[in-house]
């Protein structure tokens, strides 16, 4: 998925960067060669080849993935993504971050992923319902709200998550409310999940810049992506007071250094309007967003978009990433190099998966939960970790990935180790 910068620089495999990250962890964690083994190995794959008919009549075979990483800690969880550019070792990458996205945050998870090969804006309605229920009926022996529990990612939405819910529930008779979450409020969803992702990077921001000494009062911001996790990320940040001054989505960036009014773009998007067909502020080519000076820069598109390359132009002094693996190990030796402060990715947009949690918790029990006590358990869980993380790295004297993976991957150790080795 990862898109090339240049000709000349290759597409980094996200599974490389996973495996890099894990392994540096291992290192400083003095892990023995069988523990490595187990942790850079997903537990469980499945590909599935599965037909769909098309409006016009005609059939075409579809590719879909569901990986299980790790289930040490709990249940698998992670998202399904749709997207022309998913492949088996992109679903590993994103099942493997999110084993250690949840272990950072605590929530009693293992990490899981899926992925579809579609763009799923080329297809009407009805193929994309047909598309979700087969994948669903596909994936149905693995998930479940006690064996692995999916959620929306890119080019998935709640109405994916209703139909997925939906079919396995038709397969076993009764309503399974808690097989995927992201779901709609009228079927078992939780409200505040929608928000969860973006509202998690601002409450992050918000702890930066109180860490920094920084008024987020005019704080200038630029968001790659501008879909449910940066588009909500932006609109909250500027209700902060921060101005957003570029966003960006496929189509290029848009820039204005006097501020951009995210609310009004969000609705023309929403209106299907691409960025760049938007006359309120400047064009430019997409991966200039990356060397805008500003104090913000939140990736929240693809991996691998801050490779050695990209991340030498960088000139934010903070980068809070949405996105799940948007900088390659290069990377953040290039950013360490240069000062540039990083949120990790496991960390930053852990607030989707926390307020998943609740959603799940909240289905198993049947009784459902007022809106600002998910926003104050969110804000709870995610500045919690956030402080663990800061205090383990100012501890350690390492950058806040190597200590957010120090903490995660100690926690699956841990788990592993009590569980031992069956048989
Ligand atoms: P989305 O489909 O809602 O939006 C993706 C956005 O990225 C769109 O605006 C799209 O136009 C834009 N985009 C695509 N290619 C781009 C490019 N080359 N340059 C700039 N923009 C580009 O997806 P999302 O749910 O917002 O997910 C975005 C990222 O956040 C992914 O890495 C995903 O794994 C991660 N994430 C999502 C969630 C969640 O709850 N949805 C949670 C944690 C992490």
């Amino acid at each position: 998925m990862a898109v090339p910068k240049t000709a000349a620089e290759p597409t980094p495999n996200p599974l490389d960067a996973a495996r890099a990250q894990l392994e540096a962890a291992s290192e400083r964690l003095n892990l023995d060669g069988g523990l490595r083994r187990v942790l850079a190995t997903c537990k469980r794959e499945l590909v599935t080849n599965f037909p769909v008919q098309m409006d016009d009549g005609s059939v075409r075979v579809f590719t879909g993935y569901r990986v299980q990483h790790n289930v040490a800690r709990g249940p698998a969880k992670g998202g399904i993504r749709y997207h022309p550019a998913v492949s088996l070792d992109e679903v590993r990458a994103l099942a493997m971050w999110m084993t250690w996205k949840s272990a950072v945050v605590n929530l009693p998870y293992g990490g899981a992923k899926g992925g579809v090969i579609v763009d799923p804006k080329a297809l009407s309605i009805t193929e994309l319902e047909n598309l979700t229920r087969r994948y669903a009926t596909e994936i149905s022996i693995l998930i479940g709200p006690s064996e692995d529990i999916p959620a929306p990612d890119m080019g998935t939405s709640e109405q994916t998550m209703a139909w997925i819910m939906d079919t396995v529930s038709m397969h076993r008779g009764y309503t399974e409310a808690g097989v995927v979450t992201g779901k709609p409020v009228s079927v078992g969803g939780t409200v505040g999940r929608k928000e969860a992702t973006g509202r998690g990077i601002m409450y992050i921001v918000l702890e930066v810049a109180r860490d920094q000494g920084l008024s987020l009062d005019g704080a200038t911001v630029a968001v790659q992506g501008f879909g449910n996790v940066g588009g909500v990320a932006a609109r909250l940040l500027a209700g902060e007071g921060a101005r957003i001054v570029a966003l960006s989505d496929s189509s290029g960036c848009l820039y204005n250094g006097r501020g951009l009014d995210v609310e009004a773009l969000s609705q023309r998007k929403g209106e299907g309007a691409k960025l760049t067909d938007l006359p309120d502020g400047d064009h430019l080519a997409g991966e200039e967003i990356l060397s805008l000076p500003v104090d913000f820069l939140i990736p929240a598109a693809l991996e691998g978009q801050l490779t050695a390359q990209s991340a030498s132009g960088v000139k934010a002094s903070f980068i809070v990433e949405g996105a799940n693996g948007p900088t390659t190990p290069d990377a953040d030796s290039a950013l360490a190099e240069k000062g540039v402060l990083v949120v990790p990715d496991i960390l930053a947009n852990a607030g989707g998966v926390i307020v998943s949690y609740f959603e799940w918790v909240q289905d198993l029990q049947f009784f459902f939960w007022e809106e600002d006590e998910v926003l104050e358990r969110l804000h709870r869980v995610i500045t919690r970790a956030y402080r663990e993380v800061c205090a383990l790295a100012e501890k350690e004297k390492i950058s806040q990935r190597e200590a957010a993976m120090l903490l995660a991957v100690s926690r699956v150790v841990e788990a592993t180790r009590v569980r031992g080795i069956y048989p």
